[in-house]
C-alpha cells in the first residue's frame, strides 16, 4: 500500500483541499496507517488537570473509526477513560510498558500539570504507598518516551486549569519536559478540545514520515499554520467593513468578539462533527479555543478585540 507524502498532505491539509481526515473515509489511509504501524507502537495516555474533553473528542473520530485506530493502528496501553483495568493493575501495567518499551513508546498527555505543593492536586495512582501525581509520573516515564504529544490546550499551553489565579500552579507539559535530563521530542496539539483529525493526523504523520514540521510553539504547521481569520467565509465582509452588529446579522463578527485573527487552526475548511459545521458557520464568533493564549488572552469572549489586535485589511498591506 503506497501513500505518498504528497497524497497524505492532500488528505490531511484542509486548507489546501477543503477536506479532512474525518470527512474522507479513504481506505488507503487506514491501510497505509496499518502498514506503517505493523508493529503497533505502544501508546500511554496520561490525564492530568483537565475535563477529559480531549479524549472524548478523539472518541468521536469517524473515519478511521476509533476502533480501527485502537485495534489496528496503535496499541493503547493505558488511558484512564477507556481502559477496562483500574487501580494497581492498570498503573503497574503502565509502568511495565514504560520500562519494557523504553525509547519506543509514544506518550500522550492530556491536561495541565499541577506543580504547587509537589503536584498533590492531581494524583493519578499510588506507588510504594505514596500518591503518584501526574507530575511525578510524567517525570518518571516521560524521559523514556520516543516522543511526547501534548493533547489539547491544557497540556500544550496550560489552558483553563492554568487560567488566573491558577491556584494549583498548573504548567504546560513543555515546562516539565524542558527540565528532563535528556531531550525528548514534543508536539503540541492545541484546541479546547482538539479536533480528532489534528491528533490522528499527527500520529499518522509520525508513523509514516516522522515528526511533522512544527512552528516555534511546537505545533504542526499542517493544521495550525494559518489563522481562522485567513480562511474565514466572512473575510470579504471584514475587507469591506461590513460588521455584524447583533447575533444573527450577516457580516464579520469582529465587533461581537470574534477572536479568529488570534486563533491558529484550519476550522474554516475542516469544520467539526465530521465536516457538518463549525462555530462561525453558525454565526457564533470564534472564541479562540485553538490558541496558546486561551482562555485568559481571549476574554471577555463576546467583547471586540482592541483595535491594535485587529488584522490588517488587504488594502493596508504594502
Ligand atoms: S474577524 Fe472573525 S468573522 Fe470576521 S473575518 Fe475574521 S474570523 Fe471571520
Ligand atoms: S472556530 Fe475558533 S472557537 Fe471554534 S473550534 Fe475553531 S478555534 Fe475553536
Amino acid at each position: 500500500m503506497e501513500l505518498t507524502r504528497r497524497e497524505f498532505l492532500k488528505l490531511c491539509s484542509a486548507s489546501a483541499v477543503g477536506v479532512g481526515l474525518s470527512q474522507i473515509a479513504d481506505p488507503r489511509l487506514v491501510a497505509a496507517m496499518e502498514e506503517a504501524a505493523a508493529t503497533k507502537p505502544p501508546v500511554i495516555w496520561l490525564q492530568g488537570a483537565n475535563c477529559t474533553g480531549c479524549a472524548v473528542s478523539l472518541l468521536n473520530t469517524a473515519h478511521p473509526t476509533i476502533a480501527e485506530v485502537l485495534l489496528k493502528i496503535i496499541s493503547l496501553e493505558y488511558n484512564p477513560t477507556v481502559m477496562a483495568a483500574s487501580g494497581e493493575l492498570a498503573f503497574s501495567h503502565m509502568e511495565m510498558i514504560a520500562e519494557r518499551a523504553k525509547g519506543k513508546y509514544f506518550l500522550l498527555v492530556e491536561g495541565a500539570i499541577p506543580t504547587k505543593d509537589n503536584g498533590i492536586y492531581c494524583t493519578i495512582g499510588e506507588k510504594d504507598g505514596k500518591e503518584a501525581t501526574i507530575l511525578s509520573v510524567l517525570n518518571d516515564i516521560g524521559p523514556k518516551a520516543a516522543a511526547i504529544i501534548a493533547v489539547g490546550d491544557c497540556a500544550a499551553f496550560g489552558g483553563i486549569p492554568a487560567a488566573k489565579p491558577n491556584p494549583t500552579g498548573c504548567k504546560p507539559v513543555s515546562e516539565i519536559v524542558s527540565a528532563f535530563p535528556n531531550k525528548v521530542p514534543l508536539i503540541n496539539i492545541q484546541g479546547c478540545p482538539p479536533h480528532p483529525d489534528w491528533l490522528l493526523g499527527t500520529i499518522v504523520h509520525v508513523l509514516l514520515y516522522g515528526l511533522p514540521e512544527l512552528d516555534d510553539k511546537a505545533r504542526p504547521k499542517l493544521f495550525f499554520g494559518e489563522t481562522v481569520h485567513q480562511n474565514c467565509p466572512n473575510y470579504s465582509y471584514f475587507q469591506e467593513e461590513k460588521w455584524a452588529k447583533k447575533f444573527g446579522d450577516k457580516g464579520c463578527l469582529i465587533k461581537l468578539g470574534c477572536k479568529g485573527p488570534m486563533s491558529y487552526s484550519d476550522c474554516p475548511n475542516r469544520k467539526w462533527n465530521s465536516g457538518v459545521n463549525w462555530c462561525i458557520g453558525v454565526n457564533s464568533p470564534c472564541i479562540g479555543c485553538s490558541s496558546d493564549q486561551f482562555p485568559d488572552g481571549m476574554m471577555p469572549f463576546y467583547t471586540a478585540l482592541s483595535k491594535d489586535k485587529w488584522p490588517k485589511k488587504d488594502s493596508e498591506i504594502v
